[in-house]
């Protein structure tokens, strides 16, 4: 799942990064309402965590373009102010909740996976199968024939990817830009590295292999015919 964070103030912006990003997410964040305006209407992302008080462009003009793109993505905005006007505001701007400053990280990150879990209709699964494979989304669990697989977080976000995806030949770049955050410098050879990892963690052991490599275009997570 990956997030998007536009907060111009460092301090609360880092926080909220590593926060989410050892929570499992994979993070980006604009520390600029320019920057987040672009991300926000261009990039892919599960759920956008926007600041409002932002000093180029805030916050409702980006939820305002967000949603004039069509993009339903939830939007959870943060406020310094606890005016009512504010909150109706960001409701009627199409926001799906928000957190007044300050808050306590977990209260965000409760709000956060409730977000998500209503978000896009079939994601209200928390476990994602295929084979005998079973990812736990909730609990951040891998398992293959019953038995637990531990999987770093980079590898979690990878086979999550995969799973959603089964069937479709993903390329490389899609993989890096949507586990790796935008500061990755996008040497897709660390997404080969990723892969064979992983293919020794849920396949290596396993008659089924799962893990398909396509030939000149990525990668296909499936259940071979
Ligand atoms: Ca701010």
């Amino acid at each position: 799942m990956k997030l998007l964070i536009v907060e111009d103030e460092s301090k609360i912006g880092d926080y909220l990064r590593q926060g989410l990003t050892e929570a499992g997410f994979v993070v980006d964040l604009a520390r600029n309402g320019l920057d987040g305006l672009h991300l926000a209407t261009t990039g892919t992302y599960d759920l956008v965590i926007l600041d409002i008080m932002l000093p180029d462009v805030d916050g409702w003009r980006i939820l305002k373009s967000l949603r004039e793109t069509g993009r339903n993505i939830p939007v959870l905005f943060l406020t310094a102010r606890d005016s009512v006007e504010d909150r109706v505001k960001g409701l009627e701007f199409g926001a799906d909740d928000y957190l007044v400053k300050p808050f306590a990280f977990a209260e965000l990150l409760a709000r956060v996976r409730t977000l998500l879990r209503r978000g896009s209709g079939p994601a209200t699964e928390t476990t994602l199968r295929i084979a005998d494979l079973e990812l736990d989304l909730l609990r951040r669990r891998a398992s293959r024939g019953g038995h637990r697989i531990p999987l770093t977080t980079k590898e979690f976000a990878l086979l999550e990817l995969l799973i959603r995806h089964r069937g479709e030949v993903l390329p490389r770049s899609l993989i890096v830009s949507q586990v790796w955050d935008m500061n990755f410098d996008s040497d897709t050879n660390i997404i080969d590295v990723a892969i064979r990892r992983l293919r020794a963690k849920i396949d290596d052991k396993f008659t089924t292999k799962l893990i398909q490599t396509v030939r000149g275009m990525g990668y296909m997570l499936d259940e071979p015919d």
